[in-house]
């Protein structure tokens, strides 16, 4: 699977609780499955339900899956950070960070603070460094 950012370059797996997210080395972008992010955030719910619809100038990215240009979509509390979805129901790319934004407007699923420590040793985020 190629990273839907520099499209070059392959997607890694790297292993959370046994869930193999795939992410860029280069970007440092992630691509969860669909399903993924419930098991994350340990609880079934509908992940596409989370979402809203947005326009914005934003190149599109395709699924690293299938190859369709994916969806623009937001949190309808926080709509400055735009996520990429796959209209074929493939599941979400993160842009480096994103991910983590999206976890942090999230607090109240249950796997969600654990997954934020994860992420933050793993990619050694730092607030105010990010563009
Ligand atoms: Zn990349
Ligand atoms: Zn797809």
């Amino acid at each position: 699977m190629f990273c839907p950012n520099c499209k070059k370059n392959i997607l890694l797996i790297m292993e959370y609780e046994n869930i193999e997210l795939d992410f860029c080395p280069d970007c440092l972008g992630v691509w969860l499955d669909a399903e993924e992010l419930q098991w994350i955030l340990e609880s079934q719910f509908d992940e596409r339900s989370i979402f809203t619809k947005t326009t914005v100038d934003e190149t599109k990215k395709k699924c690293p899956r299938c190859q369709t240009y994916m969806q623009k979509v937001s949190l309808p509390q926080n709509d400055k950070i735009v996520y990429d979805i796959c209209p074929e129901n493939h599941g979400i790319w993160f842009d480096r960070g994103e991910l983590e934004n999206l976890i942090q407007n999230l607090p109240e699923f249950p796997g969600a603070l654990s997954f934020l420590q994860w992420l933050k040793t793993i990619f050694h985020y730092q607030s105010g460094q990010e563009k």
